[in-house]
């Protein structure tokens, strides 16, 4: 998909912070008023979250889960928002959740993944944000499916918002994985790719599931160039309403901020430039060293397609292919290159000689 020109503004034109990436982070839930703002001020006192969240609604997959206290929340908004002098983010998953959260001073929206997944309630909602002068940040769905996540982000740019980011929150697979939700990474990178002005945000929280891999998704996230991170935190972790083992404390929080490296988006430094530049040369030369190989094959591929012809044999034969990929993963183990990588690459490689053998056979046909 070609990039689309995408009018959004920079974080730091709607979230004042100094020091990169921004920290949005607060409960899973708002359970009481006392949990929301004491949680509040202990993030407050660490200096370096710029933003408070927590959920008011809680969209829950099952019943009979706590679903949050919804409309009794709302005073508490103000509450922690005047203990902390910070601006405060929850969930919105209806018009009238918007127009909730609006009046009781929200400053910042997001919609959630189970949100995401459904263009009739995001467009619902993008209707009821018209005029509205409110950042919205919108996460990806739960099922590993972009389209559907460029689509809610188009529906909310479409009612004029320009105060937008995604979350990366990680995605529902069928796949057994350490994950709670498979971040999936190649996903939102295609999203940055086809919108590079559009900020990204990681949840690790909700990707993990499990606050001791927190860190590390959250370090994988800076050294891809997101923009900030969104971490749920809790004075009692074990005791949290929803979301417990995914929870930190503040002072945890603390420990992972401190510890992660920040990158720089780019360097001025010559030295690095100069340096940069002749890799990139030395990869140009690579690419097209590969092309060459895959020209090369692709001929033979085409030989062997008139050889079949000619002696009247089909083009799939399964055990030649089943051959090539038990072989090339192995090969490439070998080499230092990931099986699963080079299974796909002839994935690709062997529908490309297919389709290219048939045209073979098919132009024989013609004539
Ligand atoms: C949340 O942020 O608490 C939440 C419910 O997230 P998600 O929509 O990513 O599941
Ligand atoms: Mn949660």
């Amino acid at each position: 998909m070609s990039k689309h020109e995408l009018n959004v503004n920079p974080i730091s034109s709607w979230i004042p912070f100094d020091k990169k990436p921004l920290i949005i982070s607060g409960p899973c839930s708002a359970e009481t008023e006392e949990q929301l703002v004491n949680t509040g001020l202990a993030l407050k006192k660490l200096g370096k979250v710029d933003a408070i969240r927590a959920g008011v609604w809680k969209p829950r997959t099952r019943p009979n889960s706590f679903e949050g206290n919804g409309t009794i929340a709302l005073p508490w908004i103000k509450s922690v928002k005047e203990a902390t002098g910070l601006p405060f983010a929850t969930e919105v998953a209806t018009p009238q959740h918007i127009e909730e959260a609006l009046k009781y001073g929200t400053d910042i929206l997001w919609i959630g993944a189970r949100s995401t997944v459904n263009p009739f309630t995001v467009q619902e909602m993008a209707d009821a944000l018209r005029g509205v002068d409110v950042p919205v940040l919108i996460k990806n769905p739960i099922n590993p499916e972009l389209q559907l996540w460029i689509g809610a982000i188009e529906r909310i740019y479409n009612a004029g918002i320009r105060n937008i980011a995604a979350i990366h929150r990680g995605f529902s697979t069928h796949q057994k994985t350490k994950y709670r939700n498979a971040p999936l990474w190649q996903i939102p990178i295609e999203l940055k790719t086809i919108f590079p002005n559009l900020p990204i945000i990681c949840d690790p929280s909700h990707i993990t599931g499990k606050r001791t891999m927190i860190y590390e998704t959250s370090q994988r996230a800076l050294d891809l160039n997101y923009d900030g991170l969104m971490i749920e935190s809790h004075l009692n972790p074990d005791q949290a309403w929803s979301d417990a083992s995914q929870q930190v404390t503040p002072d945890a929080l603390e420990q992972i901020i401190s510890a992660l490296r920040i990158r720089e988006a780019t360097s001025d430094d010559a030295l690095f430039v100069n340096h940069l530049e002749e890799l990139r040369h030395k990869i140009d030369d690579a690419d097209r060293e590969l092309l060459e190989v895959v020209a090369t094959r692709m001929s033979l591929v085409e030989k062997l397609g008139e050889y079949k012809k000619d002696h009247n044999v089909a083009i799939f034969q399964v055990e030649r292919w089943n051959e090539v990929f038990k072989t090339r993963p192995e090969w490439a183990e070998r080499m230092n290159i990931h099986k699963d990588f080079v299974a796909e690459l002839f994935k690709l490689i062997h529908l490309e000689s297919i389709r290219k053998q048939t045209e073979v056979v098919e132009k024989e046909n013609v004539q």
